[in-house]
């Protein structure tokens, strides 16, 4: 048995046989050529046979996916007429009478090459993409077939160096229980793909094509990044049992689509979905959630070379904002730095880059950035219900400069005649202590908070939340953090402001009791677990766990908020 860790990509527990994809590497060896002109025929064949491939497999993925999955194949056939690429090859054949194979491994290569040095994560990845459409051609040069996915005979998990795109998208959803692969993280395609077929995965395992063969026996939790090959009985037995609870979950919970939110004793309490594209807005329709309580545009920024011009972002603000009217959409402004870093936006190195220049720091340093980016949003809020959220705010000058320019893009935009709503809300996240402590001052500037658990943590606890070393620090159920977030929702109710959670405390359903006794009412989290907490909720009394406050705010250690939850739990959350 062996215990691997990997990229957790797409959640969700797995337990089956390894299929193993073989790494595609035909074989090319260098052979004299009888006919210049023959060899190019042959060449051409191949790339025709692999446009109707493509063809074929890019209106599949359409019928059957969407139009943005499919756009990977568009970009492949593109690639089939580009001239650097397929006159290349040609050439090659002639200038050096080389045959089809070798010339285009080698004009493939160099492609390969020059894409996988480059800085750009997006830009390395396209390597990726070279590779797969120059293994096509030549399994057609070769008269290869290709490894069919998409009807297999049994459940499997397929193991692969990397799953190519055309694989990923035609694969047969209901035999491939999960995935893993060597290499890949959470923006690769085989991830993207993966979370919108709902197949777990764990992916950048390194060497896991070398540690298993076919038939073997793996474990999955695509939510951890956890890897079990030939689980012993004693495994075998908590991971079905895990599936088992997960499957049984996730259809009863079902059943609380379409209810309302609302406690036993008649509290309403809004869930609302953290998004990250606007692909996500298929899974806040599918859980239901009331609206986006986060959008973190910076993904929008992400695997790219420039950052996103303003009719872009104009754009993916209103898709997400008419799909869910009259739904709540509140998006975050940039939050870049920390560990988010973008070569093109050139952050310079800094020595702790979480207490460095992130967020609204950059900014409100980066004028131009963030005037961009406010523009985008001003515009697209008359498609929708559009609140503008503030990240790492720690003073009350930080607030009101970042409204100042709010109000001047405003009034830029009104010189214009570019409309825009007036009723965009204006909120802060409160992630850092200083935050915190202030919010009954900021609580005057603002109509809402939305308290970011992940961050007041690290900076509460002074631990990197990325930092393996000091993890356990890192402590959710420390007093202080407790304290610091009962202190917020107190103060937002006191100055009539409303106040949510989008941390990934939101979202835990040990916290939720505690946190709707605090007074919380607004819940942001990963839309997969929106139904979860509508069903916790539903069975609470208000009434009831309001009692436990006193009990919360009196630990004295984050064992002692521990032992509390438990008692809470087996006592119906009082
Ligand atoms: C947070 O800090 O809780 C938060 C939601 O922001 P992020 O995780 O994007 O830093
Ligand atoms: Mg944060």
């Amino acid at each position: 048995m062996a215990v691997l860790s990997g990229k957790s990509a797409s959640p969700g527990i797995a337990l089956g046989k390894v299929l193993l994809i073989p790494r595609d590497c035909a074989v090319v060896q260098r052979r004299s050529i009888q006919s210049v002109s023959a060899e190019q025929v042959r060449f051409r064949a191949a790339v025709e046979a692999s446009m109707r491939d493509l063809g074929t497999i890019k209106n599949q993925v359409l019928a059957e996916i969407d139009a943005d999955k499919a756009a990977i194949f568009e970009a492949h056939l593109l690639m089939l007429e580009d001239p650097e690429l397929i006159s290349g090859v040609e050439n090659k054949i002639e200038s050096e009478k080389m045959d089809a194979e070798s010339a285009l491994s080698e004009v493939a290569d160099y492609f390969i090459r020059t894409f996988e040095g480059m800085d750009n994560e997006y830009l390395r990845e396209r390597a990726a993409d070279v590779s797969e459409v120059a293994q096509r051609i030549l399994r057609h040069l070769q008269g290869k077939k290709t490894v069919d996915l998409s009807c297999l005979r049994e459940d499997v998990v397929l193991v692969a160096h990397d799953l190519t795109a055309s694989q990923t998208a035609t694969l047969d959803k209901r035999k491939v229980l999960g995935i893993l692969t060597d290499v890949g993280g959470k923006t690769s395609h085989t991830a993207i793909m993966a979370r919108t077929l709902e197949i777990p995965a764990v992916l950048g395992l390194q060497n896991i094509t070398e540690l298993v063969h076919e038939g073997d026996l793996v474990a999955l939790d695509g939510e951890l990044g956890e890897v079990i090959v030939q689980p012993d009985t004693r495994i075998l037995e908590t991971y079905r049992a895990r599936k088992q609870t997960e499957e049984h979950l996730r259809n009863e919970l079902k059943a609380f689509i379409g209810l309302p939110t609302i406690t036993e004793d008649g509290r309403t309490v809004c869930l609302e979905a953290n998004i990250g594209t606007v692909d996500d807005l298929a899974l806040v329709q599918k859980n239901d959630a009331e609206g986006v309580g986060l959008y973190r545009t910076e993904f929008l920024f992400m695997n790219r070379t420039h950052a996103p011009t303003e009719q872009e972002q104009f754009e993916s603000y209103k898709a997400i904002l008419t799909a869910l009217s009259p739904r709540p959409v509140t998006i975050r402004t940039l939050d870049i730095g920390g560990d988010k870093a973008l070569e093109y936006l050139h952050i310079e190195k800094e020595e702790n880059p979480f207490l460095g220049c992130r967020a609204i720091r950059y900014c409100l340093r980066e004028r131009e950035v963030f005037k961009t980016q406010l523009r985008a949003l001003l515009r697209a809020s008359v498609y929708g219900n559009l609140a503008i959220l503030f990240p790492l705010i720690t003073t009350l000058g930080e607030l009101l400069e970042a409204k100042k320019i709010l109000e001047e893009t405003k009034s830029e935009l009104r010189d214009l005649g570019i409309s825009y709503s007036d009723s965009i809300q204006i909120g802060v996240m409160i992630e850092v202590p200083s935050a915190a402590m202030i919010s009954d001052i900021l609580a005057k500037y603002v109509d809402f908070f939305s308290i970011g658990t992940n961050d007041l943590i690290q900076y509460t606890c002074a631990v990197d939340r990325l930092n393996g070393t000091v993890n356990a620090l890192y402590d959710p159920f420390h007093p202080a953090v407790l304290r610091l977030i009962h202190l917020v929702i107190k103060n937002a109710q006191n100055a009539g402001i409303s106040v949510a959670m989008c941390g990934e405390m939101a979202g835990d359903p040990k916290l939720i009791p505690m946190l709707l006794a605090f007074g919380l009412t607004e819940f942001s989290m990963n839309p997969a677990f929106i139904l979860r907490a509508r069903k916790i909720i539903r069975g609470l009394s208000y009434e009831k766990v309001v009692e436990t406050v006193p009990k919360f705010l009196g630990c004295e250690q984050a064992a002692d908020v521990q032992d509390l939850l438990r008692h809470c739990e087996r006592s119906g959350g009082t």
